[in-house]
């Protein structure tokens, strides 16, 4: 087992905010169930309301599992909210909007086709944070309390998830609208064939853009990995350069994360994301930027040059949005091309990047190949190995004796950083293995970095 109660058992890989699995092995019809009926019962038993939302992204076994889910919620006494296919920020934002006690979203976010998952949505909009899941949890090993005949919950539909959505996203004060839609932008989009075409293409015609998309049918058949990394982007980047677009966006299939083509047709790197973003909303609002321990210095140089602390949470989407409101930070997210903008709601929204991405070109006035150029580019250097049996307090000892100069995080594993470099060792929250992860002002020094911090590791596996 992994730290913190999750881990992977027979091909389920359970943390915190749900369950994930490929579809048919792991991922089963009963497990699913199981889960949705533990999480259903615990979210009514917190007291407030009985509703619970349901979404799912555009995955084959998507409408399968909804099928399941909705049942077995009604079973368990939750009053059912069907959103259909959406988005996670979507499905966030329901919550809210419902004053539900909980949504349920079918998606396996960016992994591979052949995998989904439930991702496990509090009351508060937010995921699941450790307790929450381990109260939820708990009801597996105890029992969970089905409804008799005259309990059963009902089921109602709501189909402006996505309009509501694009209105909270066009009502954000910064965002000049008009300004937008007087420089008439080309966007080219990739939604993957996800969720992304639910509310993407209908965003950006209401921002004046003209949209050329590709991948825009929401079935699920992904055509390539769906991760928006830029490895994955290629035939985007030359549908962007002979298309002529000002930008491109790729969205991931649940349209959390995004990424930027330049106007030359160049995947800038998912990190660029949320650094531009943050870059805007720094001009028009103060206070720290919240981001995880691995994501790029490129936050810090933004944050300093707005004059604003850069503050890093531990890896996992929650603890970044737990942080950011803490401490009411004006922007925060994820160097995967996460952004999030409390001004609308405290999770990952890919709709609200690419309005705040376009608000920067505006403000800028030039293209994005030339805003990018103007930072400073990191390279990350990511490495895996698989976990030892043994603690790893020694490597940890270890990496902070070789590394003395460094100044040290312990919050989540060990991350050791420097004006311009980090790496950080962590186990993983799903898989038996163990991350490491280096940036720096050159390929050659973070791997020099990954290279050190994995002498200890290696030492204690042979
Ligand atoms: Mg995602």
């Amino acid at each position: 087992m992994a730290q913190g109660g999750s881990g992977s058992t027979s091909g389920l890989m359970v943390s915190v905010s749900g369950i994930r699995g490929r579809v048919g092995d792991a991922l089963t019809p009963e497990v699913v169930s199981r889960y949705a009926a533990a999480f259903g019962a615990w979210s009514v038993a917190q007291g407030g309301s009985r509703a619970v939302v349901v979404g799912r992204d555009s995955r084959v076994s998507g409408a399968m599992f909804h099928h399941i889910v909705v049942g077995t919620l009604q079973l368990v006494g939750c009053d059912v909210i069907d959103i259909g296919m959406t988005t996670t920020p979507g499905c966030q934002l329901a919550v809210e909007h419902h004053h539900a006690a909980g949504g349920l979203m079918l998606s396996a976010s960016h992994n591979p086709i052949e995998w989904n998952a439930l991702k496990l949505i509090g009351s508060s909009g937010l995921f699941l944070e450790a307790s929450e899941g381990l109260a939820m949890r708990e009801l597996l090993e105890t029992g969970i309390p089905y409804a008799t005949w005259d309990h059963i919950g009902e089921v109602r539909s709501d189909a402006d998830v996505a309009s509501r959505h694009i209105e909270a996203v066009l009502a954000i004060p910064y965002v000049d609208v008009d300004a937008i839609r007087a420089r008439r932008f080309k966007v080219a989009l990739d939604c993957v064939r996800g969720a992304g075409a639910t509310i993407m293409p209908a965003l950006l015609e209401r921002l004046g853009c003209e949209v050329v998309g590709m991948n825009m049918e929401p079935d699920g058949r992904f055509p390539r990995e769906p991760e928006p990394i830029p490895d994955n982007l290629r035939e985007f980047e030359r549908f962007v350069a002979s298309s002529g677009a000002d930008i491109g966006f790729a969205v991931d299939p649940d349209v959390d994360r995004l990424a930027l083509v330049s106007e030359e047709g160049r995947a800038v790197g998912e990190d660029y994301t949320l650094a531009l973003a943050a870059r805007l909303v720094l001009r028009h609002r103060t206070g720290p930027i919240v981001t995880n321990l691995s994501t790029s210095l490129l936050i810090d140089d933004v944050a300093r040059e707005a004059g604003v602390e850069a503050v890093r949470a531990p890896v996992g989407e929650v603890n970044v949005a737990v942080r950011m409101r803490e401490l009411n930070a004006p922007i925060g997210g994820e160097g995967n091309g996460g952004v999030i903008l409390p001004e609308v709601h405290l999770g990952r929204d890919a709709p609200i990047g690419a309005a705040l991405v376009l608000q920067l070109l505006v403000e800028e006035a030039r293209p994005l190949s030339e805003i990018v150029a103007s930072l400073p580019r990191y390279v990350i250097v990511k490495d895996k190995l698989n976990r030892p049996d043994a603690s790893l307090d020694t490597v940890y000892s270890a990496l902070r004796a070789a590394f003395s100069d460094a100044v040290v995080d312990t919050q989540d594993g060990l991350r050791l950083s420097w004006s311009d470099r980090w790496v950080h060792v962590r186990p993983s929250g799903t898989e038996p293995i163990v991350r490491v992860i280096a940036e720096g002002p050159d390929e050659g020094a973070a791997r020099e970095l990954v290279r050190r911090s994995r002498e200890p590791l290696d030492a204690l596996r042979s």
